[in-house]
């Protein structure tokens, strides 16, 4: 009798754990991936996440129901280190510098694309890729030759050489290519390099409709002429695909390659916005990385066999909300407003705030020309404010008192408004997050740097 409980409770264990039985039964042989996809947010530092994942929670938004973002639902069924990105000989990196270090595991410097800080040409994750037999891929939301993609797609001294990056990415060994940069493969002596592109089998697409009509093989797809569309102002162009619909295209094309693939997919434009210092717009960049990560880790979660790795090449901007102190007349003014203020003139900034950054959709960078070529009779205080609150989606007090600023100033009246801080339009040094879900996600663990990457991947891919 004895006996066959304990064989019953074993087949109830063994019933109820099929998956922790097997992998008991594999000592030492962890999962290895399959696939890898890494989506690289440029500029998103823990600040521009921390300000997505608390806006999405404190605010109404038609995308979020339960007021939880994916990005937040993933960080908790995943592992999440932090790590440095120093450069040979800098503190501080730009996407160049970065992109070579976290594809090659090599220290470089700033402006350098896909060689060590000696000018040196070093192998990158999707080159050692191609000679395990995995099809490879490179997305971005920006344009090709940008830093960026850049740095996993070519070999070059400096970002700027971005004609020559094209001629790379042609002669290159990737089977899909999407984003924007279409100048920089008809331009100069490039004219002929799409022809070029044909010949060599690449599938040459410029929208929407053109890139569904593509079934199998290469293709490099061009839809802008430099960077693509903001996200929020992408109602405006309907022939031109979102991040996650060319994500979706490449891992339908990537996924027919029985030896696996690797994609990466950056989301470019949150460092542009966060580089303005215009907090709706870095927010609405972040609901695009979002929603391409949202059908990133769906794709993760029915393959099993898919490593799925989200960071960032470096942080941008800082943004956050402070408590200031308002003057007398202004907190009155609030206080007339409803808006309740503590020890009488401390700004602590009410929840709804969070609702005026998400309803800034569009750039104040595009509006401000727009005000500068009207008539000079036009170009007033008044007018000013309604074109701002046209770009804001509401109305925000920007407190001008009849003055017309600069660009600049428009920037601080609004961020002032917001109860925001900026530290700097630039780029900073401080410690990112990489967020690990799949097979292999354990080495993402703990305090690295990123030149650590490729090895780990390398790891989890069983290299
Ligand atoms: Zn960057």
């Amino acid at each position: 009798m004895k006996r066959k409980a304990i064989l019953l409770f074993a087949a109830v264990v063994a019933f109820y754990l099929p998956g922790a039985w097997a992998a008991e039964g594999q000592a030492g042989s962890a999962p290895k991936a399959k696939n890898v996809i890494w989506i690289i947010g440029d500029g998103m530092g823990p600040g521009a996440m921390g300000m997505f994942m608390q806006g999405v929670r404190l605010t109404s938004l038609p995308q979020y129901p339960a007021k939880q973002s994916t990005l937040e639902q993933f960080i908790n069924a995943s592992v999440t280190g932090v790590y440095f990105n120093h450069t040979y000989d800098t503190i501080v990196t730009d996407s160049a510098g970065s992109a070579t270090q976290m594809s090659s595991g090599r220290l470089s410097r700033p402006d350098y694309i896909g060689v060590d800080y000696n000018g040196k040409k070093v192998e990158n994750l999707l080159e050692e890729a191609r000679q395990h037999g995995k099809a490879v891929g490179v997305i971005t939301d920006a344009y090709v030759t940008d830093a960026t993609p850049a740095g996993f797609l070519a070999h070059v001294k400096s970002r700027k050489e971005r004609n020559e990056i094209a001629r790379q990415i042609v002669d290159g060994k990737a089977q899909v290519v999407l984003g924007g940069g279409q100048k920089y493969f008809t331009q100069e002596e490039n004219k002929k390099l799409l022809a070029k592109a044909r010949k060599k089998g690449w599938a040459v697409v410029e929208n929407t409709q053109e890139l569904a009509a593509v079934k199998q093989g290469r293709v490099l797809g061009l839809f802008a002429e430099d960077g693509m569309p903001f996200y929020g102002d992408m109602e405006q162009y309907p022939q031109t695909p979102t991040l996650k619909e060319m994500t979706q295209k490449a891992v339908e094309l990537l996924s027919q390659n029985e030896e696996g693939f690797v994609l990466m997919v950056e989301a470019g434009k949150i460092d542009w916005a966060l580089h303005d210092n215009e907090a709706g717009p870095a927010m609405w960049e972040m609901l695009n990385l979002d929603e391409t990560l949202a059908y990133v880790w769906n794709f993760a979660r029915q393959s099993g066999d898919t490593l799925v790795y989200v960071n960032a090449d470096h942080e941008t901007g800082i943004p956050a909300f402070h408590y200031h102190h308002l003057d007398e007349d202004i907190a009155k003014h609030k206080s007339a407003q409803g808006e309740m203020l503590y020890g009488g003139n401390t700004d602590f900034v009410n929840y709804p705030y969070y609702q005026k950054v998400f309803a800034h959709k569009h750039l104040l960078y595009y509006m401000y020309p727009k005000f500068e070529q009207l008539p000079a009779e036009e170009k007033t205080a008044e007018k000013l404010q309604e074109m701002a609150d046209e770009a804001l989606g509401g109305h925000l007090d920007l407190q001008l008192n009849g003055q017309v600023p600069d660009y600049a100033g428009l920037l601080d009246k609004t961020n002032e408004a917001l109860g925001l801080v900026w530290a700097t339009g630039n780029h900073s040094s401080g410690m990112l997050l990489g967020v690990a879900y799949g097979p292999g996600a354990d080495g993402f663990a703990g305090v690295y740097h990123n030149t650590d990457l490729k090895g780990k991947f390398e790891k989890a891919l069983g290299w």
